[in-house]
């Protein structure tokens, strides 16, 4: 069987012009308009397709490289090519976004799915506590959908009328006397500067502006693993088949709809991508003679055993305690705990004397001179 270097006649290790040349020449040579339907030709000009197709691609090429082509063939790789197939049919397209052709789909798909929701479509914020995310929860999101006025269908009422002064002329008939001779005048007529009209009384419900808000509240149910910026489709995510049948019919899901999550900052932990960073006290006896701390973690305080001669400045790093991670990565962040020495106020003269004579002697034991003299 020939190999799809083979095929375009270039050697393995070709720049990927002489490629794109070799390609056209063949192409040109072997295209179906060029030899009507000689079903020979036709098969020649399907396998230089299917062999440019893969190897003008760089990742495509990087894969049929290490596969070799048989196992690349077998396992689909010939379909591949975005590139190629994007421009084959949009159907085909979609069918790839879908993930039926492989693992190798699943990267690429998780990078856009860290791009965000797609432009133009609706997000509807959730917002999570740090616990909320280890668990299925439940909650609201909340949508407003513009309808048009149904008083004024959506017009938002007329919008001026004539001016009652003046009967929409804008000027008004006024009589004055000079030097006793009576005169009649047209002026501006001041209630419509002149206009003729003035504002009219807008639609009472809408105020005027034609449209009303409809405020779905809907129950949706987020999954375990959520984590900051993930976007799940709400008809995945909501709760009522009911409210999914009223969605539908208002129109709503005639565009792209998400819910979007968001996580709420909370008091003792700081959140730095999927860690979390905590602090705890310790006595300082504790970290000198060695005991048990409780740390609070995301399920709870736990008991964490200290070894005597426990320097402050290290942190105490929990492994898979933090938030979780887009399934891309996997499992969750650490958390690291930062250690505080709790000092003592308000000591009573004997604790003070105790702590006098403990610093004396450790005086004593940390000068070397004084420990040799003893030997
Ligand atoms: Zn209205
Ligand atoms: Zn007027």
């Amino acid at each position: 069987m020939k190999d799809y270097y083979q095929i375009l006649g270039v050697r393995p290790d070709a720049a990927p012009d002489e490629i794109k040349r070799a390609y056209r020449k063949l192409a040109k040579q072997f295209h179906p308009d060029a030899s009507k339907d000689d079903p020979e030709t036709n098969r020649a000009f399907q396998e230089i397709s299917e062999a440019y197709a893969v190897l003008s691609d760089e990742e495509s090429r990087r894969q049929y490289n290490s596969m070799g082509h048989t196992a690349f063939r077998s396992a689909g790789g010939q379909n591949r090519s975005r590139k190629s197939r994007a421009k084959q049919s949009g159907r085909e397209e979609r069918k790839t976004k879908d993930g039926h052709c492989g693992a190798c789909e699943e990267g690429q798909e998780n990078q856009a799915a860290e791009e965000g929701p797609p432009p133009k479509s609706i997000r509807l914020g959730v917002t999570l506590t740090l616990r909320e995310t280890l668990q299925e929860v439940k909650k609201e999101a909340v949508y407003e959908q513009k309808i048009p006025c149904p008083d004024c269908n959506g017009t938002g009422g007329e919008k001026t009328k004539n001016c009652p002064d003046c009967l929409g002329t804008g000027y008004r008939r006024v009589y004055e006397t000079v030097w006793g001779e009576k005169r009649e005048t047209e002026i501006f007529c001041s209630r419509c500067h002149g206009t003729g009209k003035i504002p009219a009384a807008s639609c009472g419900r809408c105020h005027g502006t034609g449209v009303l808000k409809k405020i779905w509240n809907l129950p949706v149910r987020i999954p375990a693993g959520a984590y900051e910026k993930l976007y799940l489709p709400l008809e995945e995510v909501l709760d009522s088949e009911t409210l999914k049948k009223e969605l539908a019919a208002s129109g709503v899901f005639e565009r792209e709809i998400y819910v979007f999550i968001l996580i709420a900052d909370e008091p003792g932990f700081t959140r730095k991508g999927y860690h979390l960073f905590t602090q705890v006290t310790a006595g300082y006896a504790d970290l000198v003679l060695g005991g048990t701390l409780r740390l609070p973690t995301l399920e709870g305080e736990i008991e964490w055993p200290i070894a005597p001669g426990t320097d402050c400045a290290k942190r105490i790093r929990l492994p898979g305690r933090g938030l979780p991670r887009p399934v891309k990565i996997g499992g969750r962040g650490d958390q690291y705990v930062t250690l505080n020495v709790r000092i003592p106020r308000n000591l009573t003269a004997r604790q003070k004397e105790l702590l006098a004579a403990f610093q004396e002697s450790l005086s004593g034991q940390s000068s070397p001179a004084s420990e040799e003299s003893k030997t």
